[in-house]
């Protein structure tokens, strides 16, 4: 980050020092609030959780060099104290982020937000100096956190915005306002939890109205939802997708024999080829806004091309392609699910196993609300019409509408089986499987699938 004293830090966050000798130490960062990444230089942000306090770590951290520590109370070492300490973090991440020289370029939809911001990294890098958020570190922690790791050098910064209601979304654009603001698509995501697609719409929108006018709004043209926001902001509108009206938009997209998407790739500055190293359709759509916002930022087509063309997975579990010793291949896809994904992963499925016997170890698609049972009856059903080999349904009663979904699409029983855990879904694929197979595990995150892929891996 940039060095900043504990005078000033005490200043815009309000706070009062305390055994601080002397503040005009800079903290030259990193801010973290896990104690065991801590080191000389850090300042420490003690956050009170319902299992652990932030704060029993102060003199630890302090020991570990840790220049103070950001705390609800005084705690017998160097410490700035104020009564909100996630409003405290929020607001240093927004002083730092105005004097930072960087561009800043957030990110938010139903399903994608990782991939696509790891794409955006990846390509932007290649111009300049590019900070982003790790991970999925989305909310109003993690946000500020990822932004104060940047530093005088950092010439864009990404960040990954996630929104679990109604102001959400608002709040993070406010700690860190964007220039460009991208809204991938509004799908079911967390359904449940906003009431309505409609919803959800209104939530993720609020990226586009916190813009400036001479800020973009780079929209997926393919998605009506996304598309009428343009209505809602002041910025410059850029359209991505496969729709003519796009602005950055892909031709003959079609799948290659192993499943990677190809294209070519149209922008306002001209056109180029790219073929995939990531798996799953998908990904032309992330492709394009990730495309979208390297040409608002003055990249090329063919730059963007070729960066797209060797971006790789920088976040772990998704569609993470393994093949073993003796030929089965495993796709894991656990780190998360949702309809239009799980649509998404097995469409590659089916690419990648032209000629070999297929499986989908699918589980549960979570905050579904009332749409559950037809969600997982569409995706069972799905799997058939694709020809997907076997279908294994695993856990409760969302995996047995998967294979009623199977069923009633023509699948006679042998095709799809009902197993109760990830355990016996392991006991039947290591008997099951031979060379050449295709397994792609994927389901919500609360069903930890993972264990699955990492099982049939680890006896390959
Ligand atoms: P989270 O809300 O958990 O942070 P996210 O929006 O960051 O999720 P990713 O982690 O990129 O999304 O992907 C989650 C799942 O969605 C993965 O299984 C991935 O394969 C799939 N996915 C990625 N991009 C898309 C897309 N454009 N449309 C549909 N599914 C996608
Ligand atoms: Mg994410």
């Amino acid at each position: 980050m940039i060095a900043l004293s504990l005078a000033e830090i005490a200043e815009v966050v309000g706070g009062q020092t305390y055994d601080i000798p002397d503040p005009s130490v800079p903290v030259t960062g990193p801010v973290v609030r896990d104690s065991r990444e801590v080191v000389p230089g850090s300042l420490f942000v003690a956050f009170a959780g319902e299992r652990v306090d932030g704060h029993d770590f102060a003199a630890e951290v302090v020991r570990a060099g840790a220049v103070a520590v950001l705390a609800s109370r005084p705690v017998g070492v160097p410490a700035i104290v104020v009564e909100d300490v996630q409003g405290a973090l929020g607001a240093l991440a927004r002083h730092v982020v105005r004097r930072l020289g960087a561009t800043l370029v957030a990110l938010t939809g139903s399903a994608g937000k990782t991939s696509t911001k790891d794409l955006i990294a990846q390509v932007l890098r290649r111009k300049a100096p590019t900070v982003f958020t790790p991970g999925s570190l989305n909310n109003e922690i993690g946000l500020p956190l990822t932004a104060l790791t940047a530093t005088g050098e950092t010439r864009f910064l990404v960040l990954e915005m996630g929104a679990r209601g109604i102001g959400h979304i608002r709040y993070l654009a406010g700690l860190t306002p964007p220039r460009i603001g991208l809204v991938l698509n509004v799908g079911t995501a967390h359904i449940g939890e906003f009431g309505g697609r409609e919803q959800i719409a209104l939530a993720k929108g609020e990226l586009v109205e916190a813009l400036p006018e001479d800020g973009t709004a780079v929209l997926n043209a393919d998605d009506p939802l996304v598309r009428a926001m343009a209505s809602r902001t002041k910025a410059k509108v850029l359209l991505f997708g496969e729709s003519d009206e796009a602005d950055v938009r892909a031709e003959n997209v079609r799948l290659t024999d192993s499943g990677q998407p190809s294209f070519r790739l149209h922008t306002p500055s001209g056109a180029s080829d790219v073929t995939m190293r990531l798996y799953g359709e998908h990904h032309v759509s992330n492709a394009l806004a990730a495309a979208a916002v390297a040409h608002e930022l003055g990249m090329s087509a063919d730059e963007i091309a070729l960066a797209l063309s060797e971006a790789g997975s920088l976040s772990r579990w998704r569609m993470e392609v393994t093949e073993r010793p003796d030929g089965v291949t495993v796709v894991n896809d656990a780190y998360n699910a949702n309809p239009e994904s799980m649509r998404a992963a097995l469409r590659a499925l089916a690419a990648m196993g032209k000629g070999r016997r297929t499986w989908a170890v699918l589980g549960k698609m979570a905050e579904l609300g009332d749409e559950a049972l037809a969600e997982h009856d569409a995706v069972g059903r799905l799997a058939v019409r694709l020809n997907v080999s076997k279908l294994v349904a695993v856990g409760g009663r969302e995996a047995a509408w998967l294979q009623l979904g199977a069923y009633n699409e023509g699948s006679w029983g042998e095709e799809s089986v009902h197993v109760s855990d990830a355990q016996a879904a392991v006991d039947l694929l290591r008997s099951e499987l031979r060379q050449g197979d295709v397994v792609l595990v994927k389901a919500s995150r609360s069903v930890g699938l993972e264990s699955v892929a990492q099982a049939l891996l680890a006896t390959g």
